[in-house]
């Protein structure tokens, strides 16, 4: 988070400390920073207000696990490492970004990151699902038996972003907006972070979507150059590390695509060139409150002036214990 009135005539004085009283999303350095900014915030600081408002029920959100992956990490009894360490993912593959000590294998390839689970069949969703959804699911309880996966395996930790995905389409149905018949479902995904390295995951929508082809725009300041433009066709769910699986058969493909694009950069740059070939039916922001961040305003303003579109923004920054998530471990 930085200062909302960054690059101000004067420089910040440090970190944000002060936050809006009122929205509760911008924070400044110092009130000298507060005041200038008010005339610039005023407007917005209606609009964030109402749209906290609105993430306060997108908090509860049953599909983050971005925080804590366990009750033992909840209740620090366990890091987040010895975690990792316990299920031997410790730095390895798209795990190696779910703790600061970041991947020990420096010529990890993205392949690997698109193709392995690092996990044994038994704790990984890899095949296709014994029995197409037959009610929309509604807690990690219901996803992980309906994968016969054990209440206990890590899955979950890096399945939050296509979980998240599918909750908000079925968000978007219960809103009238039905899209689950569509053939195709274009998504535009604001701010993609560390899932950028995690994007096995997402093959799960095959198994979440079955027979629709799901088109996604990841777009943010994140994405690295050299991935900037990179497209990514994910025709059947990540591997896992049984080498008799029947998950690399070829008959685990899907007819169906996950395709995603990936964008570097802000949204309000890019979008008239994205909407012109994929007109979205859901825009998603699932890492914290791009709303405080001041080079996400544009984008902001951008949405608003659409009002077309449902924008679920997961809101972090507020309150981290809002993300604190069902365990299901021990
Ligand atoms: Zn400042
Ligand atoms: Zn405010
Ligand atoms: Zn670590
Ligand atoms: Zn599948
Ligand atoms: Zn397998």
């Amino acid at each position: 988070m930085e200062c909302a009135a960054k690059g101000a005539r004067t420089r910040c004085l440090g970190p944000p400390v002060r936050r809006c009283a009122r929205c509760g999303v911008v924070a400044y350095c110092s009130l000298s920073h507060q005041i200038a900014h008010w005339s610039d915030h005023k407007q917005e600081c209606e609009r964030l207000e109402q749209q906290m408002r609105n993430a306060d029920m997108v908090n509860k959100f049953p599909f983050t696990f971005s925080e804590e992956a366990t009750v033992r990490i909840c209740e620090k009894q366990e890091t987040r490492c010895l975690f990792l360490e316990r299920w031997g993912l410790h730095q390895v593959g798209m795990w190696s970004y779910e703790c600061s000590c970041g991947p020990l294998n420096i010529s990890l390839n993205l392949s690997g990151l698109l193709m392995y689970w690092n996990l044994s069949s038994t704790f990984a969703p890899c095949t296709e699902p014994a029995s197409p959804l037959s009610k929309q699911l509604s807690c990690w309880k219901e996803y992980y038996e309906w994968r016969s996966i054990p209440l206990d395996s890590p899955a979950a930790v890096v399945l939050q972003w296509p979980l998240t995905i599918y909750y908000a389409l079925q968000l978007n149905a219960t809103k009238g907006r039905n899209d689950q018949g569509n053939k195709v479902i274009n998504i535009h995904y604001l701010g993609p972070d560390k899932e950028l390295n995690q994007l096995a995951s997402f093959g799960e929508l095959l198994a979440l979507l079955p027979q629709c082809n799901v088109h996604i725009e990841l777009i943010g300041p994140a994405v690295p150059e050299r991935r900037d433009g990179q497209r990514i066709e994910l025709d059947r769910c990540a591997h896992c590390d049984d080498k008799d699986c029947k998950c690399k058969l070829t008959s685990e493909r899907h007819s169906s695509k996950v395709t995603l694009q990936l964008h570097r950069g802000y949204y309000h740059d890019w979008f008239g060139d994205i909407v012109k070939d994929s007109c979205p039916h859901l825009i998603i922001a699932p890492n914290a409150g791009i709303a405080a961040y001041p080079s996400w305003k544009e984008t902001i303003v951008c949405l608003a002036q659409l009002n077309l579109y449902t924008l679920f923004e997961t809101a972090v920054t507020r309150n981290a214990q809002t993300f604190k998530i069902h365990s299901y471990s021990g």
